[in-house]
């Protein structure tokens, strides 16, 4: 017997009800702020990444699931979205759109990464990209779009945001940030040492619990903006002020990828253990021309969406929510005999087409089984139909939900008048 490999999930029919609805929520409020869906490749070329992430980050590193083809190509699974998103961008020239242009996307992304609870080597995000809009406006506007996701599905997660600067303040923060980190130089995980020189602002994102420490005490990115990156920040800060929407300030929040300036800022779900981070996103104003693109400034986020049922699973243990479920039959027809089986197919079959679901027995079975069966897949009402049923064109229309109230229904309208089903 085979098994899923190592860091993936079967999501099995009971939970794909709860995936629908978050696909729902997404649709609705990505169509409701005018984000319009791309569908980019599960695989790129290494290079995608290696340049669209950074070759000091994480994902680069250590998590790339790379697979070369037979010429010796080197391509890699797409571990974020932003950087395909953009070659894409770039290659079909999206940038003469008018802007700013508006993206999302939904899908399986993949890391190799160490399998834990809310972490697997397969996962599903909703993510949307901005283009072409430098203001913080352009930034509480994506912002508002995580809340309002994470809102809709009667989540509850903390709004942390930080700025991490541009090119030109972000190098005297780094010689600050180097300055301290080099006193601590011994202390520090090998990955760590090695970003002190290429890229110390990744150490305050390192996951090692004595890196983490020693970060606590760092130099903090906003005593150092310049101040264009200050004001930028104040104006973002007043405007989620004067939309209610709730955050703090968190200094450590500086992002897994390297070509992220200005804001930064997580959603972390309250209901969740230590993967607690929902939703993660930033300004990348130099990555489309680090792709070889034109000068645009983009922001966006990725949600991750199988912590996202995680946390709604977890808020439903504890009768906070009510999980969706996938939708029981209306009607369950039970035939009994060639002729009822006959009425039964026509019947459900005029009902679907009419959008309601329906359902009748396709495995003879008894009808006691068949009565059974309708309850145990939570048909609403069950209608018996033998020749005798046919012969008289009539017969009687049970409520499951109290037995004792059946009605005598006209077998030819049930299909037609779909207010028969409803007492
Ligand atoms: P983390 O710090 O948890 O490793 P990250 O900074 O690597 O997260 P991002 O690259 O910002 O994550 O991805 C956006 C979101 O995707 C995360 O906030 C998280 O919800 C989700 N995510 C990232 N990696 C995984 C994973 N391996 N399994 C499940 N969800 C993930
Ligand atoms: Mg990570």
């Amino acid at each position: 017997m085979f098994q899923k490999p190592k860091g993936t999930v079967d999501i099995l029919p009971e939970e794909t009800a709860i995936w629908h609805k978050i696909e729902e929520v997404v649709r609705e409020c990505t169509k409701n702020a005018g984000f319009r869906e791309i569908r980019i490749p599960t695989f790129e070329l290494s290079g995608v990444y290696k340049r669209g992430v950074g070759d000091t980050t994480d994902i680069v590193q250590k998590e790339m699931f790379t697979l070369n083809d037979r010429e010796g190509t080197e391509f890699c699974l797409r571990p974020e979205g932003t950087a395909g998103v953009v070659r894409s961008v770039i290659e079909n020239g999206l940038f003469n759109e008018p802007m700013p242009l508006k993206l999302y996307y939904l899908g399986p992304f993949f890391r190799y990464e160490k399998p834990q609870a809310g972490r697997s080597r397969e996962f599903y995000q909703f993510g949307i990209e901005m283009f072409g809009a430098e203001t913080a406006s352009a930034d509480a506007e994506v912002i508002a779009l995580g809340d309002r996701v994470i809102k809709k599905l009667g989540l509850r997660a903390s709004l942390n945001i930080n700025s991490i600067g541009c090119p030109d303040c972000r190098p005297k923060y780094h010689d600050a940030l180097r300055d301290y980190f080099k006193s601590h130089e011994n202390e520090l995980c090998g990955t760590c040492k090695e970003r002190l020189e290429k890229n110390p602002l990744r150490i305050l994102d390192c996951k090692s619990p004595i890196c983490s420490a020693i970060a606590d005490n760092a130099p903090k990115t906003i005593d150092h903006l310049c101040d264009d990156c200050n004001t930028h920040f104040e104006t973002l800060k007043s405007t989620l002020d004067s939309l209610e929407i709730e955050y703090s300030i968190n200094p450590r929040i500086v992002r897994g990828l390297d070509y992220y300036r200005k804001t930064v800022f997580e959603f972390i779900s309250d209901d969740i253990g230590a993967q607690s981070t929902v939703c993660g996103g930033g300004r990348y104003d130099g990555l489309v021309q680090q792709l070889d693109g034109p000068e645009l400034c983009g922001i966006g986020f990725g949600m991750g969406l199988t912590r996202i049922v995680l946390a709604m699973k977890s808020k439903a243990e504890k009768g906070e929510l009510e999980l969706p479920k996938n939708p029981s039959p209306v009607l369950y027809i039970a035939p009994m005999g060639d002729r009822g089986v006959v009425y039964a197919m026509k019947t459900v079959t005029a009902l679907r087409e009419r959008g309601i679901y329906a359902e009748c027995d396709v495995v003879k079975r008894s009808l006691k089984a068949q009565m059974k069966y309708a309850d145990k897949i939570g048909a609403k009402y069950v209608l018996v139909v033998g020749d005798n049923e046919l012969d008289e064109g009539k017969a009687m229309l049970k409520n499951m939900a109290d037995r004792d109230d059946s009605r005598q229904v006209e077998l030819d309208k049930v299909a037609a008048d779909t207010s028969i089903l409803s007492f």
